[in-house]
């Protein structure tokens, strides 16, 4: 079975825009993963297809009703002959990481439950809903955008999205560093060269070189990262030498 993503929205169109394009677009057309999108007023169940009202206990805007949202999960899941894992994109959620896309790209069938307005009644949450995941500490219109990123950062980790599957083994974060800059041709632009270690031919002093950089990158830009990160003796001999002589300039 291919990996299943199941977008339940108000905004079908707006999230197939984006979706149906590049390497997601492909993904699909070449049957790696399957992209499937619900519309949560469908499912409203009365004749002005209303999905939201006001909030018991008052307060300003309007909240996303549990009817519509259940029936549209209920109709998922017939569909799809299963129970999806729930992810609801939520600022109280933990913020997503590449770890948890990683953990994601394991389950065969994710539903992705996307809140507008005021945010969704929690009963429906409660009912139905694996994880709630945050894009970060700020607060976005609705739940469409965080959803696409999140499957996006998925389904490329799924087993034949990308065409060479190295791409992400040595990208940022995969050993919990930042990737090292990469340059391509011309190897002199506006003055600015390619560091001639590239150009050298030489694999193990590129593959140092790389390394280096990396850690680089991550000490100057994310020092939070090093904590984590899995660093060999060479790695920390490496960072030692920056704080004593990088260090010593600030
Ligand atoms: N009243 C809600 C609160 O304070 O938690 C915020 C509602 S927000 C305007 C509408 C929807 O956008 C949310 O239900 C959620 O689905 C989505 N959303 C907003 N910010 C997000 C974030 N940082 N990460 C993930 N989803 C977010």
């Amino acid at each position: 079975m291919i990996p299943r993503f199941d977008v339940a929205t108000l905004f079908v169109d707006m999230c197939m825009a984006v979706t149906d394009e590049s390497i997601i677009g492909r993904a699909q057309r070449a049957g790696k993963i399957s992209v499937n999108y619900f519309n949560i007023r469908d499912f409203a169940g009365n004749k002005h297809n209303r999905v939201d009202d006001c909030t018991y206990g008052g307060g300003k805007g309007m909240l996303m009703q549990v009817g519509p949202i259940y029936r549209c999960y209920e109709e998922i899941c017939r569909v799809s002959g299963g129970k999806p894992y729930v992810v609801f994109p939520s600022p109280q959620g933990q913020v997503f990481t590449q770890r948890k896309a990683a953990e994601l790209a394991a389950r065969p069938h994710i539903m992705f439950l996307c809140g507008h307005y005021e945010g969704v009644d929690q009963r429906v949450l409660d009912e139905i809903v694996d994880e709630e995941i945050s894009l970060g500490d700020y607060v976005l219109t609705g739940g469409e955008l965080p959803a696409l990123c999140i499957l996006d950062a998925v389904a490329r980790l799924c087993p034949g999205v990308l065409s060479d599957e190295s791409c992400f083994t040595e990208e940022s974060f995969q050993d919990g560093l930042l990737e090292y800059p990469q340059y391509s041709h011309p190897s002199v632009w506006n003055g600015r060269e390619v560091p001639p270690v590239l150009l050298s031919g030489h694999h193990a002093n590129i593959a140092k070189w790389r390394r280096e950089q990396s850690l680089l990158a991550t000490w100057k830009k994310r020092p939070d990262l090093l904590e984590k990160a899995s660093l060999t003796p060479a790695d920390r001999a490496y960072l030692a030498r920056l704080e004593r002589e990088e260090g010593a300039e600030d």
